[in-house]
Parts: structure tokens; C-alpha cells; sequence
């Protein structure tokens, strides 16, 4: 028989683990696995937090591809256009003309994009939280801005560079506000010129809660919680505008700052405007259970999706609900789909993803957590605790449970690192000063 092709668009939760998981099950006689994605590595989102606050070093909070996927082929690239009807996608490499690719089955997994709003100055002023650039840049930057106050004899640029701003309560907002916080107020230890309450912590949320992944009075706790290190917590508020650094907030208030950190939700990736894939009015993909891509009641051969661009029902959930977009639904889908193409491709019936979502865990800073997981409720160090162990059995490889266990290890003893490396966003800047041609007299 001749091998089928499969091509696995995006390797992160979904494609890296749908992946791994293909090409341990399907000899080389039954399958190719092609997988296509501009990154060299998945990253692994949930540790961004303690990427950006220096608990892990952000090389072991990504896993790199070549090294994992060594049965797969691995194209360093983007999918542009995937016609499914003649069965081709296009793939722009990173370097390099176009190239087609074909193919027998496609895991569509492309995950999502920040979901922005028409806000005046949030595309000059704002930075998203969902790549590991955006961690180490948000890390170099806040440690930067307290180099900037104490240098400063102006109390106004001062006040701007210690005010951090972030939109959206979610667990990617809070944890990446409290991390960032807590690693800020660690780091003034070694600022005599400047006080805690120098800092300005400010998250602005639209809704009247926090964390809505967790019950009311869990995200009621990390509000009291957050309140109690003086952050500026504003429900019930939307950013207005932020031209020129200048917030405007729907209460009315304003105020100067240099960090707008965007984290209010996630929309599927722009690239499946491109496809010829059916998509529900949220445009994801529409799913059966058996994570096939559907379109009305037909299933469309060949084509599967997961993870945060798919609408996969949710079993055990009234009808008309879907699976939310997280790590711990994207990983189980990547698995039961990855069953499900070797069955179908050996001949047997798919079966249904169920998961009934078991929680979250987030850590609000060093020892510090909020817990909700099978309906046990956890704050505090057990909390942080469980949020420690639970992503380091997620992470994938013992490579990188090893690096990151030595690296909380090392920070617990050497207490971690505050140094900002912000040449590291214009390595070129100092040498090309140095090589500028004299001037001509
Ligand atoms: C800060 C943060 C913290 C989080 N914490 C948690 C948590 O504690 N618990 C939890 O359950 N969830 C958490 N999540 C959510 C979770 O990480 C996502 O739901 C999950 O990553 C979705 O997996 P995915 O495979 O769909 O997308 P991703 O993991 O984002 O992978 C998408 C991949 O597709 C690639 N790609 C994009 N476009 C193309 C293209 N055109 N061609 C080829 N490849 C492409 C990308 O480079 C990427 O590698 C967090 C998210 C963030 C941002």
C-alpha cells in the first residue's frame, strides 16, 4: 500500500502532540507526517508567566521541534492557503518561493491570535502575551522601565514608566500581572531610589469578575488577594484609548504609562480565512465530536481540527457547548484525534472526544496560587504548588521537566535573576555605530 501523507499545520499543543503520537502509532509503510510551522519549537504557553518573571529560562519553556519530531519531516514555514478540495496546501518558507504540498488527511492546528479591539493607540502601544518574544520582551522591558525611574529626577516620567497596564482577566492577564508584579517587587530591593508603592499595577477588566474559569468566589479571593499588593484593580472597566501611552479608561480616570499588556481573549488564527474549511460564527472550524471537520452534516474527509481554532462539542455539557480554548483540552484532542486518523486509516470507526474540564491552577507570584481542580478548591502555596506539579507533568519530554525543575531549583537557592538584557531587541544598534564611515570634511 502506498503510505498516506499527513500534514500537521502548526505544531503547538495540538500539532506537536497529534504529531508525536502519529508517528509512534504508523509505520512509515502506512504514513508520512509532514508538519509545517515558522516556529523551530512548540511553545509551551502556560509557563510564559514564569518565563517573564525569571523563574524558568524561556529556552526551557519551548520544545524544540527537530529534536522531538525526528520521525516526522519538519518545514520551517507558514501555510498560507489550503485548498482542500484538490487536497494542497501552501506553504511560504521562511526562506524561498512558495511551495505546494499534498496530502491524504490535514490536522489543522493553526491555534489563535490576540482578539483585539479598534482601540485609538493600542496597535502602537500595546503588546500581546502569547508568544515567548512577548515574555522575554515584557521581562526586559519592566525590569528596563525601573532603570528608567531611577535614573529620572522627573516625578512625571517616573510615575509613567512604574505604571504596568493590563487588559483582560483572564488566567493568561492575571498570571502574567501578578508574575510580573512580583518579580518587579523583587527586584527593587536593589533600587534604593525607589519605593514599592512607586509602582502602579493596574488591570483593567470589562466584566465584574476575574479568572471566569474558575467559581465566583475563587476569582473573588485572587481580586482580594491582588489588592492586598495595592494593585489597581478596575472590573467593570474598559480601555477607551491609550494614544501616545495616554490611558483612557470608561470610569473616566487617565493616566500616563509605557506598558499596555493586551490579554483579553483569543480569536482563530487569520491564516483559515484562506481555507476552504466550514467555520461557525466565532470562525473556528466546525468539528464532530471525533474532532473530523463537519460542514452542516456532511463530514469532510480527510480534514481534522483541534485546539484553539476548532468548535469541538463539548460531551459533557448541554448540547450547543463547545470546549474552551486551553492547553488541557488542545493536548487530550491532539491525542484522541491522532487515535482517531490511525482507525480511520487502518479502516475502523473514529470515537467521540469526551473531557470534562477539570479546573485550573494559577500561580499569582512566587508561593502564591489559586486552585480550582475537580471541584477542590486550593489558595495560597498549595495552590502554587499543585500549579507547579501539574504543568510540569504537562510539558512535554523529561528533557525539559529536568531544565525546568533545575531551574526552579537554582532560583530557589540564588533567588532569581533581575537583569534586564534589552539589547537583546537591537543587538545591531552598538556595531553599527561603531562602523559608521567617518564623516567626510
Ligand atoms: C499566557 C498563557 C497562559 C496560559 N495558561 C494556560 C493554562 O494554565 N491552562 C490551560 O489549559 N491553558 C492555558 N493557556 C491556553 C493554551 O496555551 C492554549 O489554549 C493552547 O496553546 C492551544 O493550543 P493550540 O495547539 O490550538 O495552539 P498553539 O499552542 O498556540 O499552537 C499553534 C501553533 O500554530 C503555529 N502556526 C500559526 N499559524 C500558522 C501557519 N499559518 N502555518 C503553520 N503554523 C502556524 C504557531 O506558530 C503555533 O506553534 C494559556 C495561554 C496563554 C497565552
Amino acid at each position: 500500500m502506498t503510505p498516506k501523507r499527513i500534514l500537521v499545520v502548526g505544531a503547538g499543543h495540538v500539532g506537536l502532540y497529534a504529531a508525536l503520537r502519529l508517528s509512534k502509532k504508523l509505520s512509515s509503510r502506512e504514513a508520512e507526517v509532514i508538519v509545517v510551522d515558522p516556529q523551530p519549537h512548540m511553545t509551551y504557553q502556560p509557563f510564559l508567566p514564569e518565563a517573564a518573571a525569571g523563574n524558568i529560562s524561556p529556552r526551557h519553556s519551548v520544545v524544540p521541534l527537530r529534536r522531538e519530531l525526528r520521525r516526522c519531516t519538519v518545514v520551517a514555514g507558514a501555510v498560507t492557503r489550503i485548498d482542500h478540495g484538490s487536497r494542497t496546501a501552501t506553504v511560504q518558507p521562511i526562506i524561498g518561493p512558495p511551495r505546494h504540498i499534498g496530502y491524504d488527511h490535514v490536522v489543522i492546528a493553526p491555534g489563535s491570535v490576540s482578539r483585539t479591539l479598534p482601540i485609538a493607540g493600542l496597535h502602537e502601544h500595546g503588546i500581546g502575551f502569547k508568544t515567548i518574544g512577548e515574555a522575554i520582551y515584557l521581562r526586559n522591558h519592566v525590569l528596563e522601565q525601573l532603570d528608567v525611574a531611577a535614573a529620572t529626577t522627573d516625578t512625571e516620567v517616573r510615575r509613567r514608566a512604574l505604571t504596568f497596564v493590563f487588559v483582560g482577566g483572564g488566567y493568561a492577564g492575571i498570571e502574567a500581572l501578578a508574575e510580573m508584579e512580583d518579580m518587579a517587587r523583587h527586584a527593587l530591593k536593589y533600587y534604593p531610589e525607589l519605593k514599592t508603592s512607586d509602582m502602579r499595577w493596574v488591570l483593567v477588566e470589562a466584566t465584574q469578575r476575574v479568572l471566569p474559569e474558575v467559581d465566583r468566589d475563587m476569582g473573588a479571593y485572587t481580586v482580594q488577594q491582588l489588592l492586598k499588593r495595592d494593585m489597581d484593580i478596575r472590573l467593570g472597566t474598559r480601555l477607551e484609548s491609550c494614544v501616545d501611552g495616554v490611558v483612557e479608561l470608561s470610569d473616566g480616570d487617565s493616566f500616563s504609562s509605557d506598558t499596555i499588556v493586551w490579554t483579553a481573549g483569543v480569536k482563530p488564527s487569520p491564516m483559515l480565512d484562506a481555507t476552504d474549511f466550514p467555520r461557525e460564527e466565532r470562525r473556528r472550524v466546525t468539528c464532530l465530536p471525533t474532532l473530523q471537520v463537519v460542514d452542516g452534516d456532511r463530514v469532510v474527509e480527510g480534514a481534522w481540527s483541534a485546539g484553539d481554532c476548532a468548535a469541538v462539542p463539548d460531551l459533557t455539557k448541554p448540547p450547543g457547548e463547545y470546549c474552551s480554548p486551553s492547553a488541557q483540552h488542545a493536548v487530550r484532542q491532539a491525542q484522541r484525534m491522532a487515535e482517531n486518523i490511525v482507525a480511520v486509516i487502518r479502516g475502523r470507526e473514529p470515537v467521540d472526544y469526551r473531557h470534562k474540564h477539570a479546573g485550573s491552577v494559577a500561580s499569582l507570584g512566587l508561593h502564591k496560587g489559586v486552585a480550582q481542580v475537580y471541584g477542590v478548591k486550593m489558595t495560597g502555596w498549595p495552590a502554587w504548588f499543585m500549579h507547579r506539579t501539574y504543568h510540569m507533568s504537562r510539558i512535554p519530554s523529561i528533557n525539559r521537566k529536568v531544565r525546568v525543575l533545575v531551574d526552579w531549583t537554582l532560583a530557589f537557592f540564588l533567588k532569581r535573576e533581575v537583569v534586564a538584557l534589552g539589547q537583546l531587541h537591537d543587538p545591531r544598534e552598538e556595531f553599527a555605530e561603531a562602523s559608521q564611515p567617518p564623516a567626510k570634511v
